[in-house]
C-alpha cells in the first residue's frame, strides 16, 4: 500500500482537474484527502478480527471499481437526503476520489500474496498489479520497520511522483479562465440557488 499522503496528493490533483473549484479551501482539501483513503478502512478488520481472518479483508472489496460505483450511489443518496435532490455529478466526484485509491494501489509494490488489487471484482476474482509499479510498499510490521530506510525511500518516491502531478494540475487550475470555474466545485458544499 502507498502512504495516505500519496493518495491524498493524487486526489487533490484529480480534484483540481475535474472539480475545477472556484477557490481552494483547507477543509475541502482535508475531506478530499479523507475520501482517497476510505478504501483502506478495511485495515480496521486487521485489528478488530482475530488473525488470520482480519488480515484477509485488506485489499479486497474496498479495492475494486465496484466499491467506487457503490460510493457513487451512496453519496448520491446522502446529497439527496441533505438537499432534497441527488447531485450525481458531485457524487461522481466522490466516487472518483474513492476509486483513485485503488488505481494508486495498482501502481504500488505489493509483496504479500495475492499481489495487487481485485480491480474487477465481482466480475472476476483476479488480482492486478502494474508490471512496473511507481510506488514502493510501506513496511509496517512494527515500529522499526515503520521507521526504516525503505519507508523513507517510499515517502520520497511518492512525493517525487505525485508532487509534479499536483504542480501540473495546480498550474492548469490557476490559469484556467476563472469565469468558467464551477461554484462551489467541491462535492459537499450545499448549492444555494445554483443549478447542478
Ligand atoms: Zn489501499
Amino acid at each position: 500500500m502507498a502512504l495516505p499522503l500519496g493518495h491524498a496528493v493524487a486526489g487533490w490533483s484529480l480534484c483540481l482537474l475535474v472539480a475545477n473549484p472556484k477557490r481552494i479551501e483547507w477543509r475541502a482539501a482535508a475531506l478530499v484527502g479523507l475520501l482517497t483513503v476510505v478504501a483502506d478502512f478495511d485495515l480496521l478488520a486487521s485489528f478488530l478480527l482475530p488473525f488470520p481472518a482480519g488480515r484477509y479483508w485488506h485489499h479486497t472489496v474496498t479495492h475494486t471499481f465496484a466499491f467506487g460505483l457503490l460510493t457513487w450511489v451512496v453519496a448520491g443518496g446522502v446529497f439527496w437526503l441533505a438537499r432534497g435532490k441527488a447531485s450525481w455529478r458531485e457524487a461522481g466526484l466522490v466516487a472518483l476520489l474513492v476509486a483513485s485509491h485503488t488505481v494508486v494501489d495498482y501502481f504500488t509494490v505489493d509483496e504479500s500474496e495475492p499481489r495487487g488489487v481485485p480491480l474487477f471484482w465481482p466480475l472476476n476474482t483476479e488480482f492486478y498489479i502494474a508490471a512496473h509499479p511507481w510506488f514502493l510498499n510501506i513496511q509496517r510490521q512494527d515500529l522499526w520497520h515503520l521507521l526504516s530506510w525503505h519507508n523513507v525511500r517510499a515517502v520520497v518516491g511518492e512525493l517525487l511522483v505525485t508532487g509534479p502531478m499536483l504542480a501540473l494540475s495546480f498550474a492548469w487550475w490557476r490559469f484556467y479562465p476563472p469565469c468558467r470555474r464551477r461554484q462551489p466545485g467541491w462535492p459537499w458544499k450545499p448549492r444555494h440557488g445554483s443549478r447542478s
